[in-house]
Order: structure tokens, then C-alpha cells, then sequence
């Protein structure tokens, strides 16, 4: 990777990588996913704890979640659960919808945000097809942590730059997460998908999810929705995250004063960047 494209893609003190093409079954690239068997998972939430600590999740929001569904009537009654986060999609719709890069596809496979670069917009948001995706208050207890800007699972990345499993693949006393590099025939990932028959979330999308499932419920599973209906879902669960942060204000379209301003500095802080992008696209250094 060359020097240019390391700094392009750093971000909060981390290394993000470029923007890059598929690297599924590429020889000398790696895929990493994650394989989540339903049959060894508890409903404990430890998974959901972690995360939200790992990662600071403020109120309301999530980068993990646990579904639940119950089945039959009294006394034959079962739940079963379907943990929830971002599938890492091999075409992700919320990159390809995303104005201003802020979201890209890293070359590894994850799926990341540039805090520095997105401007509050939420159109990732809308277009994942899974809601996998939120929008972090304006205001957070820790200064250092970003506002007002869109946030999503990123499988850990900090962690597995240095050989650690994400966190909630740790956590799971079940031992129902298995993650790794499905580009290596060798990984357990590899061996479960090969071995199972693993299914993912809403794959009629066409957006290919690298969050592999074992024994999924179809009742469980989210149908299409149109885009009428997810913006209504979205709404209302804007107006619960509104509720839960003091000073946020605004609806989904308007945006309060607060979000304004951040989009505006970060379209801003965008803006500046174009003459240094242009110049390396030009290759006159910069
Ligand atoms: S699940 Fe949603 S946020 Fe995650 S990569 Fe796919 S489209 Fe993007
Ligand atoms: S909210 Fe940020 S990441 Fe999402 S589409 Fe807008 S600029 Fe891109």
C-alpha cells in the first residue's frame, strides 16, 4: 500500500485502508466474515454488552442487537433469538449511496466509516437494507468520542489488527460466533460455511452479506421491506433516539441546529481535501 493511500485512509488515529474492489475467492487477499450458528446461541445478550462497551455505544443506539421472536401458543412455546449487526456486504448498498466516501469498503472486506468525512446525511442509513446503521448524538460524555455523525459494527477492526477476534465473537458463552478469513480454505469460518448450510439476511438484495448464519428461522428473518415502509420504520425510531438525547432536535428530513453545523464543518473539512485528492489523482503529489 503506498504512502498516500495509507494517510487517505485514516481516521480517529486509525488506519482504514482504500477504497477496493471485491476480494472474495481473490488468491492473496483476505475476506474476513463471520459465521453466527443460532442453534448454540442463548439469548443471553452478553454479545450485545460487549459491544456497547468495546465501543462506547451511547443510549439508544446499537451496533449489535438481539432479535427475538416467540413461536406457538401456551405451553408449547419457543423463542429464538437472532443477533444482529452490520453484514459487511461484498456490494454494500450504504457505500455505493454514500456522497461523500465517508463509508468504503476496506480492502480485508469490513466495511468502515470515516468519522472525519461524513456529513450527518444519513443516506447510508436509509439505504442499508438491515439497519444496521445509526446516527450518534451530538452530545457524548467522553469529548473525544465523534457526534453527529453515522456509526455501524465494524467487526472489531482495532482488535483484529492484533490478532484478536471481535468482541462479541470473545463474549458469546455459547461459543456461537466463529470469525476469520473465508479466503482461507483452511480457517473455521471456511470450513463452517463449506460444512453447513448457512444462510444469510434478505439475500434476494443481491448485496452478497459476509454474516453467515447457522440454522436461521425464516420467520425470524426480515422480509423486504419497500422503501416506503423503512422510512416510516425510520422515522419512528429516529423520534425514540430523539427522546433519548436531550438537545437533539429536529426530524428526520429538517435536522436540528446542532446537526447542521456538523454537516456543515464536515462538508467543509471535505471540501479542503479535494485540491490535495486531486492532485494525487493527477499524480502531482500533494
Ligand atoms: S449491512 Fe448495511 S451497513 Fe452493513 S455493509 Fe451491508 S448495506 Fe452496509
Ligand atoms: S451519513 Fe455520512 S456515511 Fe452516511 S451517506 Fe451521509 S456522509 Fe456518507
Amino acid at each position: 500500500m503506498t504512502e498516500d493511500n495509507k494517510n487517505h485512509g485514516k481516521s480517529h488515529g486509525r488506519d482504514y485502508g482504500i477504497q477496493t474492489t471485491s476480494g472474495l475467492g481473490v488468491e492473496g487477499r483476505k475476506r474476513y466474515a463471520m459465521v453466527i450458528d443460532l442453534r448454540k446461541c442463548t439469548g443471553c445478550g452478553s454479545c450485545v454488552v460487549a459491544c456497547k462497551s468495546e465501543h462506547d455505544v451511547p443510549l439508544g443506539v446499537w451496533r449489535m442487537w438481539l432479535k427475538t421472536e416467540d413461536k406457538g401458543t401456551y405451553p408449547d412455546v419457543k423463542r429464538t433469538f437472532l443477533p444482529r449487526l452490520c453484514n459487511h456486504c461484498e456490494y454494500p448498498i450504504c457505500v455505493r449511496n454514500c456522497p461523500t466516501q465517508a463509508t468504503f469498503k476496506h480492502e480485508d472486506g469490513f466495511v468502515l466509516q470515516r468519522f472525519n468525512r461524513c456529513i450527518g446525511c444519513r443516506t447510508c442509513v436509509i439505504a442499508c437494507p438491515y439497519n444496521a446503521r445509526h446516527l450518534l448524538p451530538n452530545h457524548r460524555t467522553d469529548e473525544k468520542q465523534p457526534v453527529g455523525v453515522v456509526d455501524k459494527c465494524d467487526y472489531c477492526i482495532h482488535r483484529v489488527k492484533r490478532g484478536l477476534v471481535p468482541t462479541c465473537v470473545s463474549t458469546c458463552v455459547g461459543g456461537a460466533f466463529t470469525f476469520g478469513d473465508l479466503n482461507d480454505p483452511k480457517s473455521e469460518v471456511s470450513k463452517l460455511v463449506k460444512k453447513n448450510s448457512v444462510m444469510t439476511l434478505k439475500p434476494e438484495i443481491g448485496t452478497h452479506p459476509q454474516t453467515y448464519y447457522i440454522g436461521l428461522d425464516e420467520g425470524i428473518a426480515d422480509q423486504v421491506a419497500s422503501y416506503r415502509h423503512r422510512s416510516a420504520q425510520m422515522k419512528e425510531e429516529y423520534n425514540t433516539f430523539k427522546k433519548n438525547h436531550e438537545g437533539f432536535h429536529g426530524d428526520l428530513t429538517e435536522g436540528g441546529s446542532h446537526i447542521v453545523v456538523q454537516v456543515v464543518r464536515n462538508f467543509l473539512g471535505f471540501l479542503k481535501e479535494i485540491p490535495a485528492k486531486a492532485g494525487r489523482v493527477l499524480g502531482l503529489g500533494g
